[in-house]
This record gives structure tokens, C-alpha cells and sequence, in this order.
């Protein structure tokens, strides 16, 4: 079979809604970030879609090395089964490993308890741990506010190192824990909310002056916004990321359904 994967270090955007009205309506597809760094190929947060999306775009599941999920919820996580199966050729080919936090795997898992024999073998992501798996490594420095057990990722590969700021509510120190020279952000909402204006509503989500924080902050050489809600949507994302880059001095970009950023743009300048 002819090898169709992307060669050197990309980061496809499978899909960027975020939140569950985007995410119902696919307005914006979902699906997660492909990874294929140095030659290891990763899946981060497959959501509804992933499978669709992935195949494609001609990605080849069987040849991941492992799958991560930031956190349970089901925009991140809504196929990591059927992601396990094509990864392991439908459990004929015992390969690939998983990383989740512990509630992905216990009273309500949402990784069904078969698959996981079909796996090299399963990590349980802690707060301040390092992992590796092939070609790079990545450690989950600290554990997000968000409803569920949730972290970002920071990645090291032997060109670059970059972070993942997954779901989140913005707290002091937040930037401190991440670093490298592409940052990704996961930007939900236009304004901060507060739980007074929803009570019943998850809200623990970063949103466009927090995103102006962690850019002045960590100043990478290159910002993406991704995992957009309705009012980020509504406010066009390219158009947000144009003012932060003005505002900020730095190069921000609002990810597209399917952009493939190359990391080879980081090395130039
Ligand atoms: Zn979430």
C-alpha cells in the first residue's frame, strides 16, 4: 500500500469547533489535530467527525503511534473508539498506545473496555508527567479548570517544541507552564463569561482577552486559534486573529477545517 501521510513536521487541523452548539451543528467540522512530528504520527482529542474527517483527507490511522485525549468530554473524545480500531486495523494488529486522564478510563469510561487489548498499552496522564512515544515527547505540566479531568500539552520534538492549551478557564500562572515557539490555543468564546450570565452553561473556556494574556505572555513565534463556540464564529475568527496579531506583534492565525500548518515556518527569520 502506498504510503499517502505527510511527510515532516505538520499539524492538520481535522476539524475547529469547539463546545457543544458548534460542535451539533458542524457548521465548522470537529475531529482534532493530527500530528505527524519527526516522523510519529499522534491524534490529539479525535471529536465527533474524526473518522470521517481523517479518511478524507487521506490520513492514515494505522499509522499512528498513539492517541491522546486532553479530557472525556465529548467534542474531544466522541470517536476515540472507532479511531482505536482503525489504528489497530480493527484489533488485528496489536499497536499504538493511548493517553487519557484517569475519568476517560473509570466508573463511566468513554474508551470501551475491549479495545483497550488491541493497544500496546494504555497511559493514565498526570498532572507535572512526561511521556514519550516514538520520535518526541510531551508532558502535561498542569491540570486546567475545566469540569473534568483536563490537561494541555506541551511537545517537544527534535526541531521544535510547541504547546497546546486545551479547554481551560484562564487562571494567574496559566502561561508559565507552557512554552515553545507555536502556541496553540483552544478560544471558545468572544468575551469572558461569567456563571451569574449562565448558570447552567460550561464555562470554563478561554476566550479572546485571554488569549491576548497568554500571547503577550508567552509570545511564540506563531499563534492558532482553534475549537471556535458560536460567538467566535459570529465574529470571524480570521478577522480576531488579524487584531490580536496587530495587537500583539505576533503572527496569529485562526485554524481552518482542514489547514495543514507545516512547522518548517517557524524556522524561518
Ligand atoms: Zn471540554
Amino acid at each position: 500500500m502506498q504510503d499517502k501521510s505527510p511527510s515532516g513536521n505538520t499539524i492538520t487541523f481535522l476539524g475547529t469547533a469547539g463546545a457543544r452548539f458548534m460542535v451539533a451543528s458542524q457548521i465548522l467540522a470537529s475531529g482534532g489535530l493530527w500530528l505527524n512530528l519527526s516522523g510519529t504520527e499522534i491524534l490529539l482529542d479525535p471529536g465527533p467527525g474524526c473518522i470521517v474527517q481523517s479518511t478524507k483527507r487521506k490520513l492514515r490511522a494505522d499509522k499512528l503511534s498513539a492517541i491522546i485525549l486532553s479530557h472525556r468530554h465529548l467534542d474531544h473524545s466522541a470517536d476515540v473508539n472507532i479511531m482505536i480500531e482503525a489504528m489497530t486495523q480493527g484489533g488485528f494488529k496489536r499497536h499504538g498506545w493511548l493517553f487519557a486522564p484517569a475519568d476517560c478510563l473509570e466508573t463511566e469510561p468513554v474508551i470501551f473496555s475491549y479495545l483497550k487489548n488491541y493497544l500496546e498499552g494504555v497511559e493514565v496522564l498526570q498532572e507535572g508527567k512526561s511521556y514519550s512515544v516514538g520520535n518526541i515527547s510531551f508532558a502535561t505540566p498542569i491540570r486546567h479548570i475545566h469540569p473534568v479531568e483536563t490537561y494541555g500539552m506541551l511537545f517537544t520534538t527534535a526541531e521544535h517544541t510547541f504547546s497546546c492549551i486545551t479547554d481551560t478557564r484562564y487562571f494567574d500562572g496559566l502561561s508559565k507552564y507552557y512554552g515553545g515557539n507555536l502556541l496553540i490555543l483552544n478560544i471558545v468564546f468572544m468575551e469572558p463569561r461569567t456563571p451569574v450570565d449562565h448558570p447552567s452553561l460550561p464555562i470554563d473556556h478561554l476566550s479572546v482577552p485571554d488569549a491576548e494574556r497568554l500571547i503577550e505572555e508567552l509570545r511564540p513565534k506563531v499563534a492558532i486559534l482553534t475549537h471556535f463556540g458560536m460567538t467566535m464564529w459570529r465574529a470571524k475568527p480570521w478577522e480576531v486573529a488579524q487584531r490580536l496579531s496587530q495587537d500583539t506583534g505576533v503572527k496569529v492565525i485562526a485554524a481552518r477545517d482542514g489547514m495543514r500548518f507545516d512547522l518548517s515556518q517557524l524556522d524561518n527569520s
